[in-house]
């Protein structure tokens, strides 16, 4: 077991962690940032990045990520390999155990562990994950060329999703339990223009078929109404994006969280409800969950640390 010790630690390598990272960095605080199972978080999943400032003919998601992490590099920030499995924020300084057997001994820690993808909840999506049920169509979809795919989810990542698996695939079904898309209006006129996507409005999942793979979906439409109707559809790929679940399990206890998750934040700060704990990106960001919204956190989160070793120093 080893023991290390930090001004300042960033747990998450995210826009927000490596934002911090660059920051805290260049503080002079020598930061040590955990870099988790996904290295660069959510957006190594996606395809191409519109609307990341500086980047006027867009950027692959994870390209975006490996100029970050460089640029955190640049200014010799400690980024190391590792899982925050639990906390305590009571010790001062404070406590973060890594892979169940390391210890970091903090003065700070900046929390950016971002979001999960969320699932229906359906026995079918365990029966069947990774044999036809997806959570990233960035990174399955090539298995679905010319095949027929449903994506769940009316938003901006469902449309997103649609789009680039109607690249590959024969036919999308985008299953929206809404009379409507909630995406932005682009991404509504770019889905609602292809003519591989066929949306399904008003309509849920009620479970999946096939052999041994998924081969189907069974549905309803107007669940609950005189016009319920229920039917199936042959499919070879169910994609879900349905949002996310902030990754907060281990700070439960130790945190202000809302009834989602989310970690509190004070005001317009960064500042948990545990001083010298801060939290930045999708973790504490309920609403927003943009990657230039969270790389602002991040900065944020690092100027607030800096400036909690100093008053406490
Ligand atoms: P959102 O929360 O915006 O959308 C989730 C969608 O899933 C909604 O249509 C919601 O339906 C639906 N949904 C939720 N739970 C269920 C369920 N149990 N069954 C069926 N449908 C369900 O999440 P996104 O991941 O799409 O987007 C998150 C944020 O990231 C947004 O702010 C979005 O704008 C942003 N984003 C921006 C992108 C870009 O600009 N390039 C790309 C991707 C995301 P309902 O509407 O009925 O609640």
């Amino acid at each position: 077991m080893a023991q290390f010790s930090t001004k300042c630690l960033i747990i998450g390598s995210g826009p927000a962690g490596y934002t911090a990272a660059i920051y805290a960095a260049r503080a002079n605080l020598k930061p040590l940032l955990l870099e988790g199972p996904v290295p660069g978080g959510q957006l190594t999943t996606t395809t191409e990045v519109e609307n990341f400032p500086g980047y006027p003919n867009g950027v692959m998601g994870p390209q975006l990520m490996e100029d970050l992490r460089s640029q955190a590099q640049r200014f010799d920030a400690d980024l190391r390999t590792g899982l925050a499995t639990a906390v305590d924020f009571a010790k001062r300084p404070l406590e973060v155990t890594v892979d169940g057997r390391d210890t970091v001994l903090a003065e700070t820690v900046i929390i950016a562990t971002g979001a999960t993808a969320r699932y229906l909840g359906l026995d079918d999506e365990q029966k069947y994950l990774g044999m036809g049920v997806s959570a990233c169509a960035t990174c399955d979809g090539f298995f679905y060329r010319n095949r027929t795919v449903a994506v769940v989810g009316g938003g901006d990542t469902a449309c997103e999703e649609a789009l680039y698996l109607a690249t590959l695939a024969e036919k999308v079904y985008l299953i929206v339990r809404k009379p409507y898309l909630r995406a932005s209006k682009v991404m509504q006129k770019r889905v609602l223009e292809n003519p591989k996507i066929q949306i399904l409005f008003n309509t849920n999942t009620l479970g999946l078929f096939g052999e041994e793979v998924v081969e189907g979906a069974h549905l309803v439409e107007h669940a609950g109404t005189d016009k319920e109707d229920k039917f199936d559809i042959a499919i070879d790929g169910f994609f879900l994006a349905i949002g996310h679940t902030p990754n907060t399990e281990i700070f439960k206890g130790s945190l202000d969280m809302d009834e989602a998750g989310f970690i509190k934040v004070k005001g317009s700060s960064t500042a948990t409800s545990v001083p010298g704990v801060f939290a930045a990106g999708d973790v504490a960001d309920p609403d927003y969950k943009q990657a230039v919204v969270a790389a602002g956190s991040g900065c944020r989160a690092a100027l607030d640390a800096e400036r909690f070793i100093l008053e406490n120093e």
